[in-house]
C-alpha cells in the first residue's frame, strides 16, 4: 500500500516501549545535577561573588561588572567540569517558545593559543541578532539590536543533547532603545511591585515580614501522537492541530481513559523527560492520563513563580526532544482534535513569605485569619476590577477553541470560593457596619473570623468549570492554554494584586488616620470590597448556558474570540494600571498588543492555507477517485443489462459526494477571497477581526463536508491517519 496513512499505520505496528536507565534509582542522588544551584556557586564561587549573587537572588541587588567577572570564571569552570562546550542566553521571546544563540568558549588568544575563556560581560550581556524575533514596531529590523540580560534570581543549568552540552543562562530580552521583548522581564517587574505591596500590607499584621513572592504550581496538559502518524498530517504537523477529521466511534464518552493505566510505551516516555527533568532541576510530582485518549498530565511542586515559569517553558522544550527518542510528538496545542477536550495548564498560584507563610492559608486564630482574609479579598477584588484583562492574558487562537466549549472554563471571568470562605465573607458583610461598632459584634466577629479552620484543603469542594477557583490555600487559575507562556497570565495577575494591595493600603491608612482602629479599618475596607466584587463569585456549574445568561445580567463579560479580548491590554485603565505599576510603558504595551493580534492573524492565516491546500489538494482528488470507481462499477452493472435500481446505492453516493465536493470548493474560494481582503487591511485590530470573523468562519463548513467525505470514501483509499488511528497508542 503507498498510502501515506497506512504507510505510518505500518510504522507504529511494532513500535516498542524505549528501555530507560536512570542514572540511579534515588532521584534525590542525581536531582539538580545540571544545574549552577546554590551547592554549585558555593563549591566554584569565591565567597563575595557567592554572596553578590545570594543579594541580587533575595534582594534583587545588582551585581557589579567585577563580581560577574568571577561569577563568570565560576560558572565556567563548573559547566567545563561537566562536559559543556558552549553557553548561550536562553530567554523567552514573544513567539512563545524558548531561544538560544549559543557561542563557544573555545577562543584563540592574540599569540594564537587556544583557551577557553567566559567573561562577566559576556555573562552579563549579549547582543543576539533580534530582528527576527516580533517586537511590534518597537525595532526597526534595520536596526536589529536587542540585549539579552543575565537574570541572577533563575540558576544557569546544562542542557544535554546527544552531541554535547551547553551551558545556558536565563536571561531577559529587552530592544536597543530599553523596551521589553520578551516574556520574562515583565513578569519580573510585577514580582517586584507585587513583593513591595505586599511587604507593606504584610506590616499590619506582622513586622517580621520583609519579603512576599509569588509561588506558582503549573498542571500541564499535553497530547502524544506517534510521529509516523504526526507526519502523515500536514495539519498537524504545521498548525499543532487537526483541522480535519471524524469524531471515532469510540471517543472519551467512556472516559475509561482518565486515570487508567498508562501505556508501557508512554510511561518509559514519563519516566525519560522526568529523568532529564530532575537533573535540571524540575521537580516533577505527578503524571497521570487525562480525560481523553492519548491524553496526560504532569506537575511539579510548587515553585518561586519566577523560577516555575522558567522551569515549565524549559520542561516543554525537553518533553519535545525526549519525544523523538520515543518516536512520539507532544502535542502542547489547546485543542489538537476536535470533539475531544482539548488541553489546559492550570496555574495554582499563591503568596509566600521570608517568615515561611503561605498568605493564602488560614492560620487557626482570628489574627492570622484576618491576614488570610486581607490577601483572600484583595484578589478577589482585584480579580473582579481587572476581569477583562485577565481574560486577555489567556486569549490566543488556540485557547479560543477550548474556552466555553463545555470542558474548559467558559471565557466569562469568574471566582469559586467554596461554601465555607463564601459563608465567612457573607458574615462580614453583614456585619461590619458604616457605624462605629460596638464591643459585643466585634467579638462576635473576632469569633467568626477565628472560626476559619487552619487546614480548608479537605473541606473545598471542588469546581471544576470555574477559570479562578480557590483550593484551600492557593488560586487555581484554570483558564491559561496549555501551550502559553504562564508568564503572560502571571504578570497580569500579580499585577492586578500588588496594584490593589497598594489601594487598599491607602484606603486604611486613610482610616487610621481618621483615628478608626487599625482591625477595624481593615475590616471595613474588606467588607466594602466584598461588596462591590460580589459580581464575580459564582460557585455554581460554569458550563451552563444559565450562567452565561446570568453573568450578562450581572455585567461580566464573555468574550469568546482572541481580537477582541485582547483589546483589554491597551484599554485606558489597563494602561493606566501598566504604567503606575512599572510594568509597561504605553508604547511597550501597544507594541505587545501588535504582536500578540499578529500573531492570532498568522495563525489563522496559516490554518486557512492548510486547510485549503488539504481540502483541494488531498480531499477532493480521493473524493473524485472514489466516485469513479463507483460511476465504472454503475456502469458495468448497467452493461450487464442490471436495473438501475441496483446500483441506486452506488448513484446515491455519487450525487452526495459530488454535492460536498461543491460545497466544499465554494468554501475555500470564499475563504481565501476573504483572506485576500484581509491581508489588505493595514491596521492590527481590523485585520485580526477580519480573520476571526471573515475568514475563519468557513473553517468550520469545510470541515464539516470534508469529515463528510471520510465517512463515505472507501477507508482504503483515504489519505489521512484518522481520529481513531491518532489517538490510540500502541
Ligand atoms: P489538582 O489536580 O487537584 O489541581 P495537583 O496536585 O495536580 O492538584 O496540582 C496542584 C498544584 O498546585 C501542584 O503543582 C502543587 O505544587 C501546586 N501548589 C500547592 N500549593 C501551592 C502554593 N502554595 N502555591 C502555588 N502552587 C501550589
Ligand atoms: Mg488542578
Amino acid at each position: 500500500m503507498s498510502n501515506i496513512r497506512f504507510r505510518a499505520l505500518e510504522h507504529t505496528v511494532n513500535r516498542q516501549p524505549v528501555k530507560v536507565i536512570p542514572p540511579s534509582n534515588k532521584v534525590s542522588d542525581y536531582f539538580g545535577i545540571n544545574v549552577f544551584n546554590k551547592d554549585a556557586m558555593h563549591k566554584f564561587l569565591p565567597r563575595d561573588a557567592y554572596q553578590a549573587v545570594m543579594a541580587a537572588i533575595d534582594l534583587g541587588e545588582r551585581i557589579d561588572r567585577k563580581i560577574a567577572d568571577q561569577v563568570a570564571l565560576g560558572m565556567k569552570e563548573w559547566a567545563t567540569s561537566k562536559g559543556a562546550s558552549h553557553y548561550t542566553h536562553w530567554f523567552q521571546p514573544l513567539t512563545g517558545t524558548t531561544a538560544e544563540k549559543h557561542d563557544s568558549f573555545f577562543e584563540v588568544s592574540f599569540d594564537g593559543k587556544a583557551l577557553e575563556h567566559f567573561s562577566g560581560g559576556a555573562l552579563a550581556q549579549q547582543e543576539p541578532d533580534a530582528s527576527s524575533f516580533p517586537s511590534g514596531g518597537i525595532r526597526n529590523t534595520f536596526e536589529a539590536r536587542g540585549y539579552t540580560a543575565w537574570d541572577p534570581s533563575s540558576p544557569a543549568f546544562i542542557m544535554e543533547s546527544a552531541n554535547g552540552k551547553t551551558l545556558c543562562i536565563p536571561t531577559i530580552f529587552v530592544s536597543y532603545t530599553g523596551e521589553t521583548l520578551d516574556y520574562k522581564a515583565p513578569l519580573l517587574k510585577a514580582l517586584h511591585a507585587l513583593d513591595k505591596a505586599a511587604v507593606e500590607v504584610c506590616q499590619y499584621f506582622d513586622k517580621n515580614v520583609t519579603k512576599v513572592f509569588a509561588t506558582l504550581g503549573v498542571e500541564q496538559e499535553y497530547f502524544l501522537v506517534d510521529t509516523a502518524l504526526f507526519n502523515s498530517r500536514p495539519d498537524l504537523s504545521t498548525t499543532g492541530r487537526t483541522v480535519f477529521g471524524h469524531s471515532p466511534a469510540k471517543g472519551q464518552q467512556l472516559e475509561d481513559h482518565y486515570f487508567g493505566s498508562i501505556p508501557e510505551r508512554v510511561y518509559a516516555f514519563m519516566h525519560d523527560f522526568e529523568i532529564e527533568a530532575f537533573k535540571l532541576g524540575i521537580p516533577l510530582k505527578t503524571r497521570h492520563n487525562e480525560v481523553a485518549p492519548s491524553q496526560f498530565e504532569c506537575a511539579p511542586v510548587f515553585e518561586e513563580i519566577n523560577l516555575a515559569v522558567d522551569h515549565n517553558a524549559l520542561l516543554m522544550d525537553v518533553m519535545d526532544k525526549v519525544a523523538r527518542r520515543h518516536n512520539f510528538k507532544v502535542l502542547f496545542h489547546e485543542k489538537p482534535y476536535a470533539g475531544i477536550n482539548g488541553s489546559g495548564k492550570h496555574n495554582n498560584w499563591s503568596l509566600g513569605t521570608n517568615t515561611g507563610k503561605n498568605l493564602l492559608s488560614p492560620g487557626g486564630n482570628p489574627k492570622s485569619n484576618l491576614m488570610f482574609l486581607t490577601f483572600f479579598v484583595n484578589t478577589i477584588k482585584a480579580v473582579y476590577e481587572h476581569a477583562d484583562l485577565l481574560r486577555a492574558s489567556i486569549a490566543s487562537a488556540g485557547n479560543d477553541h477550548r474556552l466555553g466549549a463545555n470542558e474548559a472554563p467558559p471565557a466569562i471571568m469568574s471566582i469559586f470560593l467554596g461554601l465555607q470562605l463564601s459563608k465567612v465573607l457573607d458574615e462580614i458583610e453583614k456585619s461590619v457596619k458604616d457605624k462605629k461598632m460596638s464591643p459585643e459584634e466585634k467579638t462576635a466577629l473576632k469569633l467568626n473570623i477565628g472560626k476559619i479552620p487552619e487546614i480548608l484543603l479537605d473541606n473545598t469542594d471542588r469546581n471544576r468549570t470555574s477559570p479562578f477557583a480557590f483550593t484551600g490555600n492557593k488560586f487555581e487559575f484554570r483558564a491559561v492554554g496549555s501551550s502559553a507562556n504562564s508568564s503572560n497570565a502571571m504578570m497580569v495577575l500579580n499585577t492586578i494584586v500588588a496594584n490593589q494591595l497598594n489601594d487598599f493600603k491607602n484606603e486604611v491608612n486613610g482610616l487610621i488616620n481618621k483615628g478608626v482602629k487599625k482591625d477595624e479599618a481593615i475590616l471595613k475596607v474588606l467588607r466594602q470590597y466584598i461588596v462591590d466584587s460580589k459580581h464575580i463569585r459564582f460557585e455554581g456549574n460554569g458550563y451552563g448556558d444559565e450562567w452565561v445568561r446570568e453573568a450578562k445580567k450581572r455585567g461580566l463579560n464573555n468574550i469568546t474570540t482572541t481580537p477582541p479580548a485582547l483589546d483589554a491590554f491597551v484599554s485606558k485603565k489597563s494602561v493606566k494600571l501598566f504604567e503606575e505599576n512599572g510594568i509597561f510603558s504605553h508604547r511597550e504595551i501597544e507594541a505587545r498588543h501588535e504582536i500578540m493580534l499578529e500573531t492570532y492573524i498568522k495563525k489563522i492565516q496559516i490554518e486557512s492555507r492548510v486547510i485549503g491546500d488539504l481540502a483541494i489538494n488531498h480531499v477532493i482528488p480521493v473524493a473524485v477517485s472514489y466516485q469513479t470507481k463507483l460511476a465504472e462499477n454503475a456502469v458495468a452493472l448497467r452493461e450487464i443489462g442490471m436495473k438501475p435500481e441496483v446500483f441506486s446505492v452506488q448513484s446515491e453516493t455519487i450525487r452526495e459526494i459530488s454535492d460536498h465536493i461543491s460545497v466544499i470548493k465554494t468554501n475555500v474560494e470564499a475563504m481565501i477571497e476573504e483572506r485576500k481582503k484581509a491581508n489588505k487591511i493595514v491596521d492590527a485590530r481590523e485585520k485580526a477581526v477580519a480573520y476571526c470573523d471573515a475568514v475563519r468562519t468557513h473553517f468550520d463548513v469545510i470541515r464539516k463536508h470534508v469529515d463528510k467525505l471520510e465517512m463515505l470514501v472507501d477507508d482504503e483509499m483515504w489519505p489521512m491517519a484518522k481520529y481513531r488511528e491518532l489517538v490510540t497508542i500502541r
